[in-house]
């Protein structure tokens, strides 16, 4: 699975490190990091301070289509706040459809110092979020299971009680579709 990761917006390196890295050792997958790329103003929403996540990954994907980009799935990371019509915010969105997906890592911060045990906790969440996303790209759906990484989040507490790995029902499901999946990203119990 070839997965094209693209900052949108100024995002900091260990974010594409570390996303890069549990991407490629959970799905044995290629990730290449994309250039950054700034966010479109057609999808700045500036009266909210917000950014229409649905414009934002709806153009990501036009944007690696014209660029030829040879992908399977595509995942964009904006470290602002996104939103879609009907919600006040959004962690995250993923058309399926389009194999496209974009995380949003402004809510993440909630809580969150400069110090490194509390960074280490942001990333923990943005990893949470990335690895839902590409799970709703792969097919799944929620999931009821708390600590199943599929569990929708509405907050960061939902987010903070989950964990970053699948349960063995959605790692069922996943096998079943024929993606490979490694041991170390399925809850145990
Ligand atoms: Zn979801
Ligand atoms: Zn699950």
């Amino acid at each position: 699975m070839k997965v094209v990761l693209t900052p949108l917006g100024r995002v900091h390196r260990s974010v594409n490190e570390l996303v890069s890295n549990v991407l490629a050792r959970t799905f044995n997958s290629e990730v290449t990091v994309h250039s950054e790329l700034s966010i479109p103003g057609e999808c700045v929403d500036s009266l909210r301070g917000q950014v229409r996540a649905d414009c934002l990954t709806t153009w990501l994907m036009s944007r690696m289509r014209r660029e030829s980009v040879d992908y399977d799935i595509a995942l964009g990371i904006a470290d602002v706040d996104g939103y879609i019509p009907g919600l006040n915010f959004v962690f995250g969105v993923a058309f399926p459809s389009l194999k496209t997906a974009t995380v949003y890592l402004a809510r993440l911060r909630f809580g969150v110092s400069k110090d490194g045990e509390s960074y280490s906790k942001f990333l923990e969440r943005m990893i949470k979020e990335v690895m839902h996303e590409l799970g709703h790209l792969l097919g799944l759906r929620h999931c009821s299971n708390p600590r199943c990484v599929m569990h929708f989040s509405n907050s960061v507490f939902d987010t903070d009680m989950k964990s970053w790995r699948f349960c063995s029902k959605c790692f069922r499901e996943l096998v079943a579709r024929g993606v490979y999946v490694s041991s170390g990203a399925v809850l145990n119990s």
